[in-house]
This record gives C-alpha cells, structure tokens and sequence, in this order.
C-alpha cells in the first residue's frame, strides 16, 4: 500500500510513528513544510524536514520533542557571550551538524530534496521524505509593533513573541512562483491513501497547500483522503494554532477546520481537499458539510494510542 502524507513538525512526526506502526510494510512518502525554514548564522535550518527526520530515525529529544537527543548548546552560549542571537532559536551542537552538512550541500547546488535524502541515508526514517518545494517559500507574519506595522518571520512570531501579538495576517512568502519538489506532485497521484497528520492547519498544512499545484493535485487524486483535527474540545493539543486559525478567520474547533479544509469536489472550483475527518470523541457531533466525520479518540500518548489513530483513519478511508 502507498500512502502519503503532508507534515509540519512534531504534530505530524508523531503520527507518523503510528502510520509506521500500523502499517510496517507500506510505502510511505512525506511532503514535509518548508514554511518555518530560516537561514541563522550563515546556516540553512529546516525545522519540519528535522523534526520528522529525528522522530522516525530514532535521534529526537523526547522530552522538547523537537531538536536531538542528549544535546549540548555550547556553541549557543558561546554566541551569546558575543552578544550574537538570537537567543529564541534553540540550536544544540548536535543539531549544528546537520545544518552545516545541509548548508554546505546547497551552496554546492544540491537540490533541499538531494540534501534531504543524504541526511536521511543517516537517520534511516524508512519514509520517503520530500521538501514541498525546492523554491525558498518562508512563512512570514504581518504584526503590529511599537514602530508600526511589520512583517517578522514566522520563527520570531512563535518562538520570541510566543504567538501572543496577533498577527494582522499569515503570508506564504515565495510560494506564488514556487514549484512542488520532485515527486510531490506523483505521491499524490499515486497514493492509495492521502492522511494529513494533526498538524497546523495554518502554518504547516495551509504552508504546504499554498504551493501551487499541491491543493489541485489533491483535489485530483482518485485516492481517499483523510485529515485528523488537531484542535481537541476547541483548543490545540499543544502550540498556539488557535492564534494562527484567528488570523486567518477560522475558529478554533474541530468542526471550523475540518469546514476550511473543505470537502473534495464541493464546489465547481474544487478547492475542497477532505474524504473523511476524524474528530477526538470530546467532539462528537461535529458535522463538516460533504465530508464524513468519525469521533475516535485522538490523543497520541505513546505509538499504539497513535496506531488506532491512523487504523480509524484508513476504516474511515475505506482502505
Ligand atoms: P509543529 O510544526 O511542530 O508545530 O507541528 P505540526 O504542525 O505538525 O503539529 C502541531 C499540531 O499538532 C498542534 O496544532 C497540536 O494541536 C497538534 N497535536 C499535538 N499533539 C497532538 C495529539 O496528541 N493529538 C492531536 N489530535 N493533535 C495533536
Ligand atoms: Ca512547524
């Protein structure tokens, strides 16, 4: 079976680990977001890519749920006594290798799909995980600050503002003249199944949907497709994607973004990319015109919790 599936950071690394788990022998591939990308230091960082990288390879901090496993931050602090930031990106000395390999490797011209295929002969995910684009496309927030209003990458809105200013506006920079990498566009087509993990529908699935020729393609593709709501009793699991949701005029219930989503083939445009949406079981009764819901319990607790999750997902998929 060949399943796909788009995926932010840690919402869509841990389910993945359950797609792994139910299904072992599948072939998985994964357009991962390219949104929260930032250049540091002279250093090109992909935050999704690595996230998913070190949680299906075995090297992510369980305990951040982002960054590696045993890490040191000596190279931070030592920045910091130069008075060199910024301080709210934590970059561990472990994780600096991957960005120095990954840097090196693009300013050789490699493609971020080659890179992202190298570092992945290391940590051995067993996904195939792909960039969305190759173009640079960066999530940027239009806030309003002391000295007027500003965009600010969104790296600095979540991380140094905490997501607490409210942003005027969620802008998908560069993803207009961006193209899909290579293969995103056939693992769609080819998918028996397309799952969107619980991750942003914001800021990781919106930022994936925003290249073009990603929400036709799954408008298109002759397989199901089924999403899991992040948003649990009208609040995110974890993060602030209430705020995102917010900024874009979506409220923060299951029903409300499985509603933005929208069902496939709903409307003459087909700008609906859902089959079915599974909802938490605290949200029974959610209904999304055109679309079956299911109420299934949906915290990932540990990998099991997250198998039945993704088992429910492809009862409700029909495959
Ligand atoms: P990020 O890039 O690290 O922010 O991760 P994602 O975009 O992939 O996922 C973030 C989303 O995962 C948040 O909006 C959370 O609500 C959601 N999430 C985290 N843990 C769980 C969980 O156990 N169950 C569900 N349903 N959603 C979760
Ligand atoms: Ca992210």
């Amino acid at each position: 079976m060949k399943v796909t599936a788009l995926a932010g950071g840690i919402g869509g690394a841990r389910f993945l680990l359950g797609v792994k788990a139910a299904l072992p022998t599948a072939e998985i591939t994964v357009i991962g977001n390219t949104g929260d990308d930032i250049t540091l230091h002279g250093l090109r960082i992909c935050p999704d890519l690595d996230t998913v990288m070190y949680t299906l390879g075995g090297g992510i901090s369980p305990d951040r749920g982002w960054g590696r496993h045993h890490e040191t931050f000596t190279v931070a602090e030592e920045l910091a006594t130069y008075g060199v930031g910024p301080a709210w990106f934590g970059l561990g000395d472990r994780d600096l290798a991957t960005h120095l390999v990954r840097t090196q490797m693009l300013a050789a011209g490699y493609s971020l799909t080659d890179v992202t295929a190298a570092l992945c002969e290391r940590w051995k995910p067993a996904v195939r995980l792909l960039p969305m684009s190759n173009e640079r496309v960066e999530t940027h927030v239009v806030v309003e600050t002391d000295e007027g209003r500003r965009a600010v990458h969104f790296q600095e809105w979540w991380l140094r503002m905490r997501a607490a200013t409210p942003a005027g506006a969620i802008l998908s920079v560069g993803a207009e003249t961006a193209l899909p990498a290579p293969g995103v566009l056939d693992a769609l087509a080819e998918a028996d199944v397309v799952l969107l993990p619980p991750s942003n529908p914001v800021v990781s699935i919106g930022t994936i949907l925003s290249v073009p020729g990603l929400r036709e393609a799954l408008a298109h593709t002759p397989a199901p497709v089924v999403g899991v709501s992040p948003i649990i009793g009208g609040a995110p699991v974890r993060g602030m994607a209430d705020a995102c949701l917010t900024a874009i005029g979506v409220a923060t219930t299951a029903g409300a973004v499985g509603a933005h989503y929208g069902a496939r083939g709903a409307s003459p445009a087909g700008g609906g990319i859902l089959d079915g949406w599974l909802v938490d079981t605290v949200d029974t009764g959610t209904e999304v015109p055109g679309v079956t819901v299911k109420a299934r319990p949906l915290l990932m607790t540990d990998v099991a919790a997250t198998a039945q999750i993704v088992r429910a997902a492809l009862e409700l998929a029909g495959v």
